[in-house]
């Protein structure tokens, strides 16, 4: 038959990937926001980075906006999963602006610890050093719950055998939720072993996503000749599963926003193919690309699930 002409090629499906609890969440903030209120509905910022979720919300009435000041005055706008500096809420209150916030619970719960570590500023206040990425939304988001000079950012392990906290004995730490587990736990050894005192979460504030999707790329990694993640370049647990592919025994991995965005050529000479997805990317894309692959190769597929999850996040009071 017709399938006898084409050449086998085996697929390794990562599991947990996908889809997490905090943008299943978000994306419904937004749906619902315009099912009650009525289009346009304004989000400010991708409301989770993935080009096709923000243009299938556009496609439903939203508007995405970078800053508040493109909202109208009677405008209706929601806040994306990463969490927002507290000057944000501030200022949509001052203008009178309806919002609802679709900020991931575990990134909301990041955002106490910080208030506990700095205990107002008064005699328990410890400095806060934030383990995470500079310029990510999360990391504005976090840092921006305290005044200025109350966190210092620490990006990597050469960062955090430099730091020079004024006070070592009253510190703390806190690390941005989708970070590599592995490059994480070196930097906190390396703060730990400096700082005695230092206190912080057992391990750090990675969430059990991030975590799950790292280990199930881990599984499938070294009997792979090529690791697509299918994720977008701007959102930052996808890019650490392209690195934690290549660590982990893949001589390749790539990050390819969806199936368009695909070289074929980087499929030859690959007999086993693995495939995940990011936090923030749809399992419509995933199998996107599997169907598209089912046109030119004789598939062979496996899924291969690590974890199951079952975490479900209400919607914000307003709409629940
Ligand atoms: Fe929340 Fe983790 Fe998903 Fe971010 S990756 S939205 S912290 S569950």
């Amino acid at each position: 038959g017709e399938h006898a002409t084409m050449r086998p090629l085996r697929v390794l499906l990562a599991g947990p990937r996908g889809f997490c609890a905090g943008v299943d969440r978000a994306i419904r903030v937004v749906e619902e926001a315009i099912r009650r209120y009525g289009a346009p509905v304004y989000v400010r910022h991708e409301i989770v980075h993935n080009r096709t979720v923000v243009e299938q919300l556009e496609a439903q009435g939203a508007i995405f906006v970078e800053e508040l000041d493109e909202v109208p005055p009677d405008g209706q706008v929601v806040f994306s999963a990463h969490g927002v500096p507290k000057s944000v809420p501030a200022e949509a209150q001052r203008r009178n602006l309806l919002y609802l916030d679709a900020t991931c619970p575990l990134v909301s719960k990041v955002h106490r610890e910080a208030e506990r570590h700095y205990a107002e500023g008064g005699p328990d206040s410890r400095h806060i050093l934030m383990i995470g990425h500079a310029g990510h939304p999360e990391v504005v988001g976090t840092m921006g719950q305290l005044p200025p000079g109350a966190v210092t950012l620490v990006q990597d392990a050469e960062e955090a055998r430099r730091v020079q906290p004024a006070d070592p004995e009253r510190l703390a730490f806190i690390t941005q939720t989708t970070l590599s587990v592995d490059d994480t736990a070196e930097i906190v050894s390396v703060l730990r072993g400096r700082f005695p005192m230092l206190e912080g979460p057992k391990r750090e504030d990675i969430c059990y996503a991030t975590t799950n999707r790292q280990e199930a790329v881990k599984a499938i990694a070294p009997g792979c000749d090529l690791v697509i993640v299918i994720g977008s370049p701007n959102s930052s647990n996808s890019q650490r599963l392209r690195e934690v592919a290549e660590r982990s025994g893949a001589p390749r991995a790539l990050l390819v926003p969806r199936l368009r965005d695909l070289d074929w050529s980087a499929l030859d000479g690959v007999d086993t193919l693995g495939i995940t997805a990011g936090a923030s990317a749809p399992e419509t894309l995933v199998q996107e690309m599997v169907n598209a692959l089912s046109v030119r190769f004789a598939l062979e597929i496996e899924e291969r699930t690590v974890k199951q999850e079952d975490v479900i996040f209400k919607l914000p009071a307003p709409l629940g």
